[in-house]
């Protein structure tokens, strides 16, 4: 019972957190690859189980974010209130009126399935669905194969549900990362929000280079979800990727911005 829990948490958690990164993150939000539509619909739906709401929500949202970043329009910058970027936003109603799926997210509307989650842009009505897939999802689990394997999925996904979260807050407190690039913001990479989000917590590099399907440049910036991306490559799922090497990127940050070290 215990190994059997243990073993579908860890594989569980793989799933969302990469539906999360890769997913919703790298694919959704800032196309830094392209892939078949299956392998796009398998990871979004593992972040959806995760209880990531909307994706279309979720990648406009994250749009917003790069380009206010720690601005007083971006929809969650910790320099506006701890709680306000950590969870509070996410209980507004509806976008605000600089930030729209139709101007922000052109590429997401006119899929039918993200539509349906959509909910018309009413954030508590995509939210409770959200919610109760997610919750049917563990039900249907229990019924089929078990409560060790239910349970391992529903902590997972309420797990991988604080985790990109938590990076909003974490990753954007100069005093608690290191920089590589001068950015412009506050935006840092810290090393133990990567280990939680499979890579995605080398976010001063991600803003340096949001476009790039990698996020990890220097030898100890482990980057997993990089790492499955190169994977589906090799195996014929993943197309054409968009990928900053350590080499080029710093060759584009002496071009483009002052690098810290
Ligand atoms: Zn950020
Ligand atoms: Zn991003």
């Amino acid at each position: 019972m215990v190994i059997a829990f243990l073993v579908a948490f860890v594989l569980f958690y793989l799933w969302h957190v990469m539906g999360v990164t890769i997913g919703y993150h790298r694919l959704l939000s800032h196309r830094s690859f392209r892939c078949w539509k299956i392998v796009e619909y398998f990871w979004v739906l593992g972040g959806y189980l995760a209880f990531e709401g909307s994706p279309i929500w979720w990648a406009t949202i994250h749009r917003a974010h790069h380009r206010y970043t720690d601005l007083p329009a971006d929809p969650h910058s910790p320099r506006y209130g701890w709680m306000q970027a950590y969870y509070g936003w996410i209980f507004h109603s509806k976008y605000p009126d600089h930030i729209s799926p139709e101007s922000q997210a052109k590429d997401l509307v006119n899929d039918p399935v993200y539509r349906f989650l959509e909910q018309n842009g009413n954030w508590h009505a995509a939210h409770i669905l959200a919610v109760s897939i997610g919750i049917l999802f563990r039900i249907a689990l229990l019924i089929f194969v078990g409560w060790p394997i239910a349970l391992a999925s529903l902590a997972a996904g309420v797990l991988v549900q604080q985790v990109p979260l938590l990076l909003n807050v974490v990753c954007h407190l100069p005093k608690l990362g290191y920089k590589n690039y001068q950015t412009g913001e506050d935006s840092v990479n810290v090393w133990w929000v990567a280990l939680l989000t499979a890579g995605e917590g080398w976010h001063n590099n991600h803003h340096a280079f949001p476009g790039s399907a990698r996020s990890g440049f220097r030898w100890f910036e482990i980057d997993p979800s990089w790492l499955m991306i190169r994977l589906m490559k090799l195996c014929g799922f993943v197309g054409w990727v968009h990928e900053e090497s350590s080499d080029s990127a710093y060759k584009m940050t002496l071009l483009e911005a002052k690098p810290n070290s």
